[in-house]
């Protein structure tokens, strides 16, 4: 039997946390948080509504392994999101997609670039705005650059400080145009709420006698790491330490502080049953805040009340604020390639997660790649 800590009670941690307790190993749980859940953590107000302090999640993946493992924990309610962009006080669907097209142009000129589309990139296609834009076909280049200035730069500029063209398709290909009447966020197979909510179902992926969970613990101040070797509370450690937090601190920012954006977050509880169209409103031509999200829209429970969160993104800054996203450059890339490689030199100690890992993941790719940590380290024997 193994002895296994986790720093860290995000869907990365307890995701690995139950696999390896499963297996019949010891695992405890260390969060500095008072919470489960990471930034995946929700609780029910006096109202009766789900609020993430941490933002909106919404959960969709095309991994089957990763719904069906996460079936286990909880009950799903189903819920496509649909969110609209605000351009100057009009609203429209994003991802942009026929219906914008329309409701943004006189009909005349919609038709028309409607069939230009439809020729040069193909009826039901999903094109990103960065493609879209190098396209050989003026008018394409056009209306790409339409799109380009009314949904991604202002907002873009907004959420990480950077163009579109700075960030690149890792970013820019997560919200393609879409040439179809589709105006669904997202098309994943897989597209559910969970029933009782994130914190109900990670609490259940902790829930096994061989898991211990300590929260309000901040473990880096514990964990010294020197020449290949862990100590913990001063000790010299014979497990393995999967670290879910961000990589920089834990080697105390030797190589300086990797960059993150941090957000600040406004919340509301209005007196209506609702306040906006659409779950999600992003203002993408106009105002401080990125978006606002309307918490009961996410249920599909209509209330008496409501309650609506605006979002503002800043740079971060060490001791100050929450580290929400990694900023996807390569030159933060290459920068983090050393702290990997400093972690590489202790055979027992794993990077996991959104930080660890330094990557803008969703909350499937968390769960499946702290699946394939497991598989992998359990293979090493
Ligand atoms: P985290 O959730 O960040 O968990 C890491 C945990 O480690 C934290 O609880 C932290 O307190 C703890 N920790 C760190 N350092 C220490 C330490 N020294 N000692 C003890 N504990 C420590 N994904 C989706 O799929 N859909 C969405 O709609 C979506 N929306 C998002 C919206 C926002 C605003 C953000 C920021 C992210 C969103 N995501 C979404 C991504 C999602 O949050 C992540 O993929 C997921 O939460 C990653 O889980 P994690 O366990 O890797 O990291
Ligand atoms: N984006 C944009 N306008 C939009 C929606 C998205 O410019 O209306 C860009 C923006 O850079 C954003 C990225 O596309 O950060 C990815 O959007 P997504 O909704 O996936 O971001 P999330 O909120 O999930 O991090």
């Amino acid at each position: 039997m193994e002895k296994i800590i986790v720093v860290g009670a995000g869907l990365s941690g307890a995701t690995i946390a139950r696999l390896f307790a499963e297996k019949g190993d010891k695992v405890t749980v260390v969060d500095k948080r008072d919470t489960i859940g990471g930034n995946a953590y929700d609780y029910v107000d006096k109202n009766g509504i789900t609020v993430q302090p941490y933002g909106p999640h919404i959960f969709h993946t095309n991994e089957k392994v990763v719904f069906d493992f996460l079936s286990k924990y909880t009950e799903w309610e189903k819920y496509e999101h649909r969110v609209l962009a605000n351009i100057g006080g009009k609203h429209v669907p994003v991802p942009f997609n026929l219906t914008s097209l329309f409701e943004l142009y006189p009909k005349e000129k919609a038709e028309e670039i409607k069939e230009i589309l439809v020729k040069e990139v193909g009826l039901d296609k999903k094109v990103p705005i960065l493609t879209l834009k190098q396209h050989e076909n003026p008018e394409v280049r056009k209306f790409a650059g339409f799109v380009y200035k009314n949904i991604f730069y202002t907002y873009t500029l907004k959420q990480w400080g950077f163009k579109p063209e700075e960030l690149g398709e890792a970013v820019m290909n997560r919200v393609p145009v879409y040439v179809s009447y589709e105006d669904r966020y997202f098309t994943d197979e897989y597209q559910y709420m969970p029933k009782d909510g994130f914190t109900e179902m990670i609490a259940n992926i902790l829930r096994h006698p061989n898991i211990t969970v300590k929260l309000g613990t901040d473990m880096k101040k514990d964990i010294a790491l020197d020449d290949g070797k862990i100590y913990l509370y001063g000790k010299e450690f014979e497990g393995k330490l999967i670290y879910t937090g961000c990589v920089d601190e834990l080697f105390n920012y030797k190589y300086g502080v990797l960059p993150y954006r941090s957000l600040k977050f406004k919340f509301k509880t209005k007196k209506c049953a609702s306040y906006q169209d659409a779950a999600v409103v992003n203002y993408t031509t106009s105002a401080k805040f990125t978006r606002i999200s309307e918490f009961t829209k996410f249920t599909c429970k209509p209330q008496e009340k409501t309650v609506i969160v605006k979002e503002f993104s800043k740079a971060f800054k060490k001791g100050r604020d929450i580290p929400y996203y990694p900023i996807p450059l390569q030159k933060n890339q290459l920068h983090y390639e050393k702290y990997r490689e400093e972690a590489n030199a202790y055979k027992d100690l794993y990077l996991l997660g959104r930080l660890a890992n330094y990557k803008y993941i969703n909350m499937d790719i968390a769960v499946l790649n702290a699946m394939k940590l497991f598989d992998e380290i359990v293979s090493e024997g």
